[in-house]
């Protein structure tokens, strides 16, 4: 045994014990830390060990590493990028519960044991690398019966406390639901518990657990897709040829919305299937785009895989072990699908690639658009990002010569672009003498809707009932007791709410700060927008979509599937509405306040602002029937706003990149944003004035701060900021190895960060 240094998943750094000499990097160990067992991620021989008494390491999992060499490449970059462990990024990749299995057979009739036995790791390695270049086949390697599709019983745990006293088979079920994070298939439960069926009669009864028909929406949207083949007009063409297939190459293919970036997509889909390479196709969520499932498997029947948050752990093992036996020629997946174990890609398609889902907003803070450039350098294919509303990063790129801009101006055939009618909120004060969510402009657009049975939209980009409640006695606003935040009051469950740590309480009679019976809501959500709705047209069907409504697994899904078939006439929602989907039927779009998000301060809110009311504009009039929006604004002449009527997204960055350019800011600068959370503000702040004397001097870096973030307190933790700023990447790199950060220690960074509060 020989000193290994091995990488835990938790804040801390690689630790050193003993292990077989020869275990080759990127294998997984099972280790103990402190008392408890963990699994560990070999990193390679420690050339120069602590000098204490080591501990050996418990086991081997892997017989050699499971991921493709490109991924692992991939990993291994993404880990220096954002200054991570790659053990943080592992789990992305592959789920913790995969295993191979050790008693698979070679084709002499000895086995990976045997070979384990013997210490053989080198030889092992090289059957791994065969079995990764497919040149050997392990049939038994990775095996586990298929269980998905409808019909199946999944079981849950519901809420209902333990009784003080369960038997051991009972136990053993409550345990391995809450292993597998709530639920679990019921064949696979009772396999995983080694216990009989009637265990889960006796908890059901006693309502600990619950028996649900598991629906699988991916097999609904089957039978519902039919495969349309158009023929592709010229512009789509022209994208078309202009992406060459078999080498790397960054492609930003900006069309217009429902210009049929999805229909190049799939005729390119077929070109690199037809050279027998796979496809990673990146959405920003997957429970907004049930058509495109149902496109896909439609003309690739039986080619498709699915990856996304709503599997439970036993389904994700079962996906990553057909995308490792090369099953499925394409994959689509959200943000983490970018290090899934896919081997042989031939193209990766990013779409919606401005969405801001791309970016994980917790460690590992990866960014899945960026890294899908790396990962298509590694594989040497191409990448394609679309949009409508590009970010300004790939704009700016594309300009610069370096990415290829493909451009779609037109919806193809008939379907023409929504016409926006603006309505000034300003002249409505004026005329009604209050403040109104609808403007009669509006209201007549919806009267009109219903009465012809066809859609309407309505966007209200803030959940909640009432932004927030003040006392108009002394002013204050009510405040989460460990944010610095405002609690916003959710009326259907009459509860004042927390969006930050999610604290709950009862809305007070008085206000706390003075005794005052004054308390009022300020700022009108989509909960409120739900209620004036349904009492002005009382026959409609209203149908409210945000996070609070959508928060149960498949609800999103369901609703969207309901608006799709025509069992909804108002579609009221947040942001959410604006992800890509088409409805038939749907004709009015009402924005009820277009400047809302502009009032941020952030130097991307401009972009934002822009980026959403084009993509909701754009979802009128998809279909047969000509779409209209109705765009209500206080703010009719900034530029966001008058871009978006003009549905000009050219226009819009002409105006908005020279204000970066001229205040510093990305495309035109990198940032790093380093943060500090500590107990009291002296000690963030400290923390931050020692990192940046570290940092100062180095060529070509600017620091900024700290400065409070903009939430000072979340979670009773007190938050500085100290934003770093250069003309190169490289420099942040830099910084990053000058001054790398001890891990589980009071500060953390983001790279190219997107969120800054
Ligand atoms: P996008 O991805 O740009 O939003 P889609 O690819 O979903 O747009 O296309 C929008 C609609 O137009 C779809 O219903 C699609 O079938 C249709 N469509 C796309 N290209 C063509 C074409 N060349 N001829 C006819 N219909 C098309
Ligand atoms: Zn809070």
């Amino acid at each position: 045994m020989i000193p290994t240094r091995i990488e835990l998943n938790r804040p801390l750094p690689p630790l050193t014990y003993l292990a077989p000499p020869g275990l080759p990097a990127g294998v997984r160990v099972q280790v103990k830390v402190r008392a408890g067992a963990a699994m560990g991620l070999v990193l390679g021989p420690d050339p120069d060990p602590p000098k204490v008494k080591l501990r050996p390491i418990e086991g081997v999992v892997d017989p050699f590493p499971l991921l493709p060499p490109k991924v692992r490449e991939l990993i291994a970059f993404a880990a220096g990028y954002y200054a991570c462990g790659e053990a943080a990024l592992l789990p992305l990749a592959l789920p913790q519960g995969l295993r191979a299995r050790w008693e698979s057979p070679l084709a002499d009739g000895r086995t990976l044991a045997h070979l384990r036995e013997a210490g053989a790791w080198e030889e092992l390695s090289a059957l791994g690398e065969a079995w990764h270049a497919g040149a050997l086949k392990l049939p038994t390697f990775l095996h586990r019966p298929e269980r998905r599709g409808a019909g199946l019983m999944e079981v849950r745990l519901t809420d209902r406390p333990h009784p003080p006293k369960v038997t051991a088979s009972q136990a053993k079920i409550l345990l391995a639901l809450e292993d597998a994070g709530g639920a679990l298939l019921e064949e696979e439960l009772l396999d995983v518990a080694g216990v009989g069926i009637g265990v889960l009669a006796t908890l059901e009864k006693h309502g600990l657990i619950e028996k649900l028909k598991r629906v699988d929406l991916l097999s609904q949207r089957r039978e519902a897709g039919v495969d349309r083949i158009v023929q592709l007009n010229e512009e789509q063409q022209g994208a078309l040829e202009g992406i060459e297939v078999g080498r790397f190459g960054t492609h930003l293919l900006y069309g217009v919305t429902g210009s049929g970036k999805t229909e190049v997509y799939l005729a390119l889909v077929e070109r690199v299937l037809a050279q027998g390479k796979r496809v990673l196709w990146m959405v920003p969520e997957i429970g907004l785009t049930p058509r495109l499932l149902s496109r896909l498997e439609a003309r690739f029947p039986g080619l498709v895989a699915v990856g996304h948050a709503g599997l439970n752990t036993g389904e994700r093992v079962a996906d990553v072990v057909r995308l490792l036996n090369d099953e499925p020629s394409i994959f689509v997946g959200v943000r983490n699908a970018v290090l899934a174990p896919l081997r042989d890609v031939g193209l990766i398609i990013v779409d919606e690639e401005h969405e801001g889902s791309y970016k994980s907003e917790e460690h590992p803070r990866i960014h899945a658009r960026d890294l899908a450039i790396k990962r298509a350098q590694l594989e040497d294919c191409p990448v394609v990002l679309g949009s409508a509303t590009p970010s300004l990063e790939s704009w700016q790129a594309a300009q610069a010569g370096r990415y290829k801009l493909l451009k779609l101006t037109q919806r193809p055939g008939t379907t023409v672009m929504p016409t926006v009618e603006v309505v000034d909120l300003r002249e409505v004060y004026k005329a009604t003498r209050r403040k109104v969510l609808f403007s009669p402009r509006l209201l007549e657009a919806l009267a009109d809707t219903l009465k012809r049975g066809e859609q309407a939209m309505i966007l209200l980009n803030r959940r909640g009932f009432e932004n927030f409640w003040m006392c108009r006695a002394c002013g204050k606003p009510l405040e989460c007791p460990h944010c610095a935040l405002s609690l916003t009051y959710h009326k259907g469950h009459w509860r004042l709410r927390c969006h930050l740590c999610g604290f709950e309480a009862v809305p007070p009679e008085a206000c706390p700060a003075c005794g005052a019976e004054h308390l009022r809501g300020v700022g009108e959500g989509t909960e409120q927008v739900e209620e004036q709705l349904t009492a002005l047209f009382p026959t409609a069907r209203i149908l409210r979509l945000d996070r609070d409504t959508t928060s149960r697994r498949g609800s999103l899904e369901a609703g969207l599937l309901a608006a799709e078939s025509g069992e909804v006439d108002f579609l009221v929602g947040t942001q959410m509405l604006a992800k890509g989907h088409t409805f038939p039927r749907l004709t009015l779009v009402g924005i009820l306040n277009a400047d809302q998000g502009l009032k941020v301060a952030d130097f991307r809110a401009a972009e934002r602002t822009f980026q959403l009311l084009t993509q909701v504009a754009g979802r009128a009039g998809r279909a047969e029937l000509p779409g209209k929006v109705v765009l209500q604004t206080y703010s009719p002449d900034h530029p966001a706003v008058q871009c978006a009527v003009a549905q000009d997204f050219e226009a819009f960055a002409a105006t908005e990149l020279p204000f970066r350019q001229s205040l510093g800011y990305p495309p035109f600068v990198s940032l790093t944003l380093y943060r500090a959370e500590s107990d009291t503000p002296e000690a963030a702040k400290q923390a931050l004035d020692a990192l940046k004397q570290r940092l100062e001097g180095t060529p070509g870096l600017r620091l900024l701060g700290p400065i409070e973030a903009p939430v000072a307190r979340a979670k009773d933790r007190w938050r500085m900021q100290l934003l770093a700023k250069a003309a190169e990447r490289g420099t942040l790199g830099l910084a990053l190895r000058k001054a790398p950060l001890k891990r589980g220690g009071d500060l953390s960074l983001d790279r190219d960060p997107l969120q800054f509060g």
